[in-house]
């Protein structure tokens, strides 16, 4: 259960993937988000999927050009998986970009808040990479 959380918050550099997921890690390492949009339909999914979900067709990666979200939805969490227990209290934020584009990541500097998370404030995309660099992965700042 853990192992799943991980994945899907943060992307290890060493396992073998489809060309599709190489070069959107690819980008993620140089700092770029990359979105698919479908060939056929236009419709946008992040994290990137291969294939649309709604005609089949093929997505290609296309980068992201918004940085700045709003908080759409957030959860604290008190008790950490084994995996992430260094970090005590964390907290797995949704961001929606002004594109309708949602993004699910940590928030990893609320200790700087005055209080509790409020749905609507801004959140800031921040790249990080972490495990010497084996890890690469995106933060929301508040
Ligand atoms: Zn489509």
């Amino acid at each position: 259960m853990a192992e799943r959380k991980e994945l899907y918050l943060g992307y290890t550099t060493d396992k073998a993937m489809t060309p599709f997921m190489q070069d959107f890690l690819e980008n993620l390492d140089e700092d770029r988000l990359m979105k698919s949009v479908c060939t056929s339909c236009s419709a946008e999914y992040l994290p990137p999927r291969q294939h649309c979900q709604k005609c089949l067709s093929e997505a290609k990666l296309t980068e992201m050009t918004e940085s700045e979200a709003t908080l759409y939805s957030y959860v604290v969490v008190n008790f950490a998986p084994e995996t992430l227990s260094s970090k005590g209290v964390y907290i797995v934020a949704i961001g929606e970009f002004p594109s309708g584009l949602k993004l699910t990541a940590h928030i990893t500097n609320f200790a700087t808040m005055s209080g509790p998370p409020e749905v609507g404030m801004p959140l800031k995309l921040k790249f990080a990479k972490e495990a010497d660099g084996k890890m690469i992965t995106y933060r929301w700042l508040v």
